[in-house]
Parts: C-alpha cells; structure tokens; sequence
C-alpha cells in the first residue's frame, strides 16, 4: 500500500483548488435555479388574485363624520384594481361585486352572520386556489388625529410579511407621507387564508381629511394604483 503524504505547499494547493471549485458550483447553482426549477416569486401575469372588498350590504363598516360608508369605499378601490390586474393578465376572482355580504339573508344575528360572510370570503380564495388574497377596508379611531393608509399581515407568515411590506412602500410612495409600517393583524381572511394574504386599511375615516379624499373617485384610483404596485414589486416586477 502506497502512502500519498502532502508537503505544504500541495495542501495549499489542494486548498485553492477546493476552494475555487467550490465557488464555482455555488454559482452555476444560483444560475440555474431560475432555468430548471423557474422562480415562484417572480412575474404576476397568469396569476389568481381574490380581491375582497371589506363589508356590504347590511355591515356598512365604518361611517365617517360627512357619511361616507366604508363597503362603498372599498368596493370602488377593488373594482379599480381589479381593472388594472386584468391589464397585468391577472385572473382577478372578486369576492363581490354589489352592495351585499355573503351570509345567508335567513340568518338574523349579527355577529353569526359576519362569521359566516367571513368564513365564506375565504372559501371562496380556497376553491379559486388563489396565489393572492388582497383584502380592503378602511380605518377607523375614536380621535380623529390619526390618518395614514397601512397594510396588515399574519404574523410569522414571510411571504405575508413580504407582500404586506411591498404593499405598505407603495403606498407610501404613492399617497404622500406616512410613517406607518406593515404590522401583524389577527383578522380571519389573514389567519384562515393558506396563500399569501395581506389587508390595506387604506386610510381613516375617522380623520376628516382622509375621509373626504378616501371618498373621490381620483383618490380611490391612487389607492387602487398603490395596491398594484405593491403586487407588482411583490412579484419582482417593481417599475422602478
Ligand atoms: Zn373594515
């Protein structure tokens, strides 16, 4: 048996071969990640994303001093996103379309029928196998000091954390200042939802200011448009 013993310098020759080897394959791997096994978190078209519309029908949700109805608010800001993912070849599944909810109209207790309304808000992303859920709805405080659009997320959810975080940047962005970050939320539609869901409160009716702009037609296209980009930055498609 012959014994292959090393001087120093062909160890640290061996070394460096290792090593550059090494990097090599570490790189070609990265390369090939998005050749072979494609890249689930880039690109938004052909994608199914639910849109909810926070209330309707008999729960107006929050009512702002000059009688602003937030199922209203949030239903004019889904419909408007909605036009802009199907330009993005999204298929949008909408949670509604009307002024209702989706509780049976036989059931007479209000907080029985808000459960059921919600349990079926989320069947409806499950059955679609939805890649998104987008819920919206609108803020409301006791003082009216308090303004400024910001996202919720389940907690120790990443992608929901991601999602809601592009979500909350673009908004920034586009409806002026804002210190609010994305936070965690326990709302059912986030907790109940097995994809990536996020809820916009898009701003607070209880602030005066913001519920006059929340309730003009050009305002609720900047939400709308904000949303978008947040999916769109979400997906790796940031315009810039
Ligand atoms: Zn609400």
């Amino acid at each position: 048996m012959r014994i292959w013993i090393f001087t120093g310098k062909q160890v640290i020759w061996w070394a460096l071969v290792c090593l550059t080897l090494g990097i090599y394959v570490g790189t070609a791997y990265e390369l090939w990640i998005p050749v072979f096994s494609g890249s689930p978190q880039r690109g938004v078209s052909g994608r199914v994303i639910v849109i909810d519309a926070g209330h309707g029908g008999i729960d107006p949700g929050a009512v702002s001093a000059n009688g602003a109805l937030e199922k209203g608010i949030t239903l004019a800001i889904a419909k408007e996103l909605e036009r802009l993912l199907q330009r993005a070849a999204v298929f949008v599944v909408m949670v509604r379309r009307g002024d209702y909810d989706l509780a049976d109209s036989s059931e007479s207790h209000l907080l029985h029928r808000k459960r059921q309304d919600l349990i079926r808000r989320v069947a409806i992303a499950e059955e679609a196998k939805a890649d998104l859920y987008i819920s919206i709805h609108a803020n409301y405080f006791p003082s009216p000091i308090w303004s400024g659009a910001q996202t919720f997320y389940y907690e120790g959810r990443i992608e929901d954390q991601q999602l809601a975080k592009d979500i909350q940047t673009e908004l920034v962005k586009h409806l002026g200042p804002n210190h609010r970050l994305a936070k965690t939320g326990d709302y059912r539609v986030l907790r109940d939802t097995t994809m990536p869901a996020a809820l916009v409160e898009v701003g607070f009716l209880s602030n005066p200011r913001e519920a006059e702009l929340l309730s003009q037609p050009s305002y609720q296209k900047r939400v709308a448009s904000a949303i978008f980009s947040g999916i769109l930055r979400y997906y790796g498609e940031a315009l810039n």
